[in-house]
This record gives C-alpha cells, structure tokens and sequence, in this order.
C-alpha cells in the first residue's frame, strides 16, 4: 500500500527554527502580473529586486484588496530589500514557472513557500531556511478517505484509486506522481484553482501545505484537512546559480532578520500563534 508520508523521507533537510520577537516593516512596489507569457521584460537595474512568486498561496503570498501580492514572503522579501537599499518588485507567476524565471535572469530571487529538495538545489542556491512547511491533504467533509493508524502508532492516509489535486511542480505534485501515478494526479497552475476543482467535485482531495491548506479550508465551506502527519519541509528563497553577490547579501539579511527577530514577527502577524 502507499503512503504518503514514504515518499517525503528522502526529499527533505534539516530544518531550523526561527526564534524571538519584535517586529520591522517592510516597503514594496509590485507589478504583479498573472500571465506567464508577460513575463519578459528584464527589469533589474541594480536598484530593484525583482522577486518571483505565486501569489495563490496564502498566507504567504496572496493578492489583496488592493491588488497588489500581500503576505509573509512578500514582507520578508520587503525587509531583504530594505536592507540592500533596494526596491522591491514582485512579479506573479505559476510556480512551476519561478526555477525557469530565476535560471533565466527574468527575477532575481523566488520567495513563494517554496521547499528546499536535492533536485531543485541542482537549478538553484537556497538560502538559509525561514519557515517551515507540511503537506496535508484536503478533502470534502462527507469524504471516505480517512488516516488509518500505522503500527509506529503514526496516521497516514492511502490515495490509491482517487484522483489528487495538486499545485504543478510542487512537492505535493512530485509526491503524489511518485506514489501515485501520473494518471491519478490532476495539475493546477495554483492551489486556490485545485481547491476550486475539490469543492466542485471534480477530484477527490487536494495535496498542498499546511499553512495555505488551513486558508482554504477556512475560505470553503464543506472542507476538512486530514488528520495525518508528515515530515516538516524547510521553505528558504532562491537565487540563480553563480549570482553569488546577491546570494551572499541576501543570505546575510536573512540572517539578520532572523536574529533580530522580524522574521518571526512578520510570521506571527500572518500565523497567530496559539495560546
Ligand atoms: N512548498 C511547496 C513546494 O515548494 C509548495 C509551494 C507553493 O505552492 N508555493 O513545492
């Protein structure tokens, strides 16, 4: 039988923890787009950083009332830029779209939940991890899918024979294809348009973080996350190969961040802490 949770043992590193409190605020420009093919123009000048994302994924990046890309990544891609003395611009694009966008010189560094794995770390440099991430299933509340207990005592659940939203060229999606089979995998160029397709009925459940998950659920009436668990993914921002100026300002921010604690605040203000 698989399980989900196998396949996620060998794809995932260490993970760190932030820690402390108080807060910094960040400034940003955006100049969001949704279409892929618009995403061209060259547009650093020294001055700006352009940061690659998906802004479907909230809390960590989603469009707000104000139609520009909002949340944890874009806050904390504000406070990196800050302190480069730079501009930041976000650029909106489908996921599996950033690893080309950063290889290809159109961004210059990708915040979007994105997971650290061997296989991306061929294509990119990772900085230092920031937050970390799970994935869950989603499913409708009268589903017959449910965690079964596992002789460690675990829960995890089988998806054998259902048909799996995912966001393409995920973690969820490169979990679920392994496990799974191409053929019982349903990609979507975002996780509110796989949740869409869930509360529709056209698939059976959804794979997607735990963060963005709990958003979805609470925006759709009818869904529930399963109870199971699974490894923690560490979420770090990415830079093209040998843009290693950048790589090491960025890194140092982030650190920066992370010690002086705005990091962690910005995370609070996204994901309240319970208690
Ligand atoms: N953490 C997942 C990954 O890196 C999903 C990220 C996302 O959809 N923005 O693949």
């Amino acid at each position: 039988m698989k399980k989900l949770s196998i396949a996620m043992l060998s794809m995932v590193l260490a993970g760190s923890m932030l820690l402390s409190a108080c807060g910094g605020n960040t400034q940003q420009t955006t100049d969001e787009t949704t279409d892929d093919a618009a995403q061209t123009e060259q547009t650093t000048d020294g001055g700006t950083l352009v940061m690659g994302t998906n802004a479907a994924f909230p809390p960590y990046e989603f469009v707000d009332e104000n139609n520009k890309v909002a949340g944890i990544d874009a806050e904390i891609a504000g406070a990196i830029a800050e302190k480069l003395g730079m501009t930041l611009e976000i650029k909106d694009m489908a996921f599996d779209s950033l690893i080309p966008a950063l290889s290809g010189g159109t961004v210059d560094i990708v915040l979007a939940g994105m997971t650290v794995t061997p296989d991306r770390e061929q294509n990119v440099d990772f900085t230092d991890s920031y937050a970390t991430g799970i994935q869950v299933v989603i499913v409708p509340e009268d589903s017959d899918i449910a965690p079964v207990e596992q002789e460690d005592g675990t829960m995890a659940v089988d998806l054998t024979g259902k048909t799996i939203g995912v966001q393409s060229g995920t973690t969820g999606d490169i979990y679920c294809t392994g496990d799974y089979g191409q053929e019982n995998v349903k990609q979507y160029d975002n996780g509110a348009l796989a949740v869409a397709a869930l509360v529709n009925g056209q698939i059976d459940c959804v794979v997607i973080d735990n963060e963005p998950a709990k958003n979805f659920v609470a925006a759709n009436s009818g869904l529930k996350i399963l109870d199971t668990e699974y490894i923690t993914e560490d979420y770090a921002a990415a830079i093209a190969k040998g843009n290693t100026e950048l790589y090491d300002q960025v890194n140092t921010a982030i650190q920066e961040l992370k010690d002086d604690g705005t990091i962690a605040s910005i995370i609070e203000k996204y994901i309240p802490s319970e208690g």
